[in-house]
């Protein structure tokens, strides 16, 4: 968590300032396309247009290895700031109705802000997003025992999970889109995981304003992978206040109820008739403080919502969420190949972090969509199956698309 040290907000808020004055110079360049932005799009198999690009900057050194800032920008003036330092998305720049740019995404402007500590701002949550029950499962006949760092329990990954590593980095490009590929080998045991994972994580942004997340993994023994993206984001500009106000719809008609360890019961209840059922657009913050046993457990919304999908083996990429900010007009869309998506709240954002615009965050200043298999899988045989076998492949993708209403 960040320093009490109560001088130090002011000196990151003027730092933060002048990158922000930076940022804005930036885009202002290319950025000569205001309108909506699909009508700039590219036919099929164009090439990216002037203003579409990938560029790098040194930033910084952890663990005695070089840390680099990418930046994605595409024709329409839409920008995306990732480092290969956990994968971290910093910023995502996208115009709202009027073509006003905003950086969505919670985060900070400099790495220091992040190695010190942070609630999982944008990063890639592995090799277990989301929680592992008392840390432990068994494959076959052996037990494993993970990292502890939630209470009794594993959360994304353990104390050093993917979140904390720097990832081999290359840049990468096809027609109307610019990427970064990340890499790295989770050797076996790491955190308590069995086996040598050989994960690459492909992020790319293309022409038509959407963040493709490509998750690929590969082990040499059997092992459980559960990968996601950790981004916060409040459509109406990170720093602005609270989400409340955001329309969400989600395509579950179901979700995992948890214990009060937010891990789930095992049970799969429909959403009808709770504050769980987003199937029809609401508010986040309409419901939110009703005094309803799941969300009082959450504090909040802190749950897995179960995708609706033709069978549970059904792989095939599908909408799973849309969300729209009403003021700014902007608007997001998830889909995944995944059967799940946490929808978290922002319930334990306390304060202590202050992001890029200079402000801190409050309870439900950002929330996060997290697509990926249910929590605590490895535990529950009824749930989707995170193992991974040898002779298999790990693949799963996510796109998240902006546009405004
Ligand atoms: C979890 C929350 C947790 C947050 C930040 C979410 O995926 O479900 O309980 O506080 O991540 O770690």
């Amino acid at each position: 968590m960040s320093p009490s040290h109560p001088l130090l907000p002011h000196c990151r808020a003027r730092a933060r300032l002048v990158s922000l004055v930076i940022v804005a110079l930036l885009v202002a360049g290319p950025v000569a396309h205001t309108g909506a932005a699909q009508d700039a799009t590219p036919a099929p198999g164009a090439s990216p247009a002037a203003g579409a690009g990938i560029s790098s900057e040194p930033w910084g050194e952890v663990d005695g290895e070089q840390v680099s800032l990418f930046t994605l920008s595409n024709a329409n003036g839409m920008e995306v700031k990732i480092t290969n330092y956990g994968g971290i998305i910093t910023s995502v720049v996208v115009p709202d109705r009027d073509g006003n740019l905003e950086n969505v995404t919670l985060g900070f402007t400099t790495l220091d802000e992040y190695v010190e500590g942070h609630p999982y701002f944008g990063p890639i949550t592995g090799r277990y997003a989301n929680r592992i029950a008392r840390g432990t499962f068994a494959i076959g006949d052996e037990k494993f025992y993970l990292a502890l760092n939630n209470g009794p329990n594993t959360l994304h990954g353990g104390e050093k999970g993917f979140d904390k590593y720097v990832w081999a980095a290359e840049e990468v490009s096809g027609d109307g889109e610019v990427g970064v590929k990340l890499s790295r080998v989770s050797p076996d045991m790491e955190e308590g995981y069995p086996g040598n994972l050989d994960v690459e994580v492909t992020y790319t942004l293309t022409d038509n304003d959407e963040i493709r997340i490509d998750y690929h993994a590969t082990t040499d023994e059997p092992t459980h992978v559960n990968l996601t993206n950790h981004a916060y984001w409040n459509l109406a500009g990170e720093g602005s206040g609270s989400i409340d106000g955001h329309e969400l719809t989600l395509m579950a008609s179901n979700y995992t109820p948890v214990d009060a360890d937010l891990i789930p019961t095992g049970e799969i209840a429909p959403v009808a008739g709770t504050p769980f059922d987003f199937t029809t657009p609401h508010p986040i913050g309409e419901r939110v403080r009703e005094d309803f046993e799941q969300l009082v457990l959450g504090r909040g919304y802190d749950h897995n919502c179960v995708l609706d999908r033709q069978s549970p083996d059904d792989t095939t990429l599908i909408v799973a969420a849309r969300v729209v900010e009403p003021e700014s007009g902007r608007a997001l869309e998830i889909s995944t190949t995944e059967p799940g998506i946490q929808f978290y709240s922002g319930n334990f954002l306390d304060a202590t972090e202050v992001g890029g615009a200079g402000m801190m965050y409050r309870q439900g200043d950002g929330f996060a969509l997290e697509t990926q298999h249910y929590p605590n899988s490895p535990n529950q045989p009824e749930f989707p199956s995170t193992l991974l076998e040898p002779d298999e492949e790990f693949n799963s993708t996510t796109t998240y698309a902006f546009s405004v209403s």
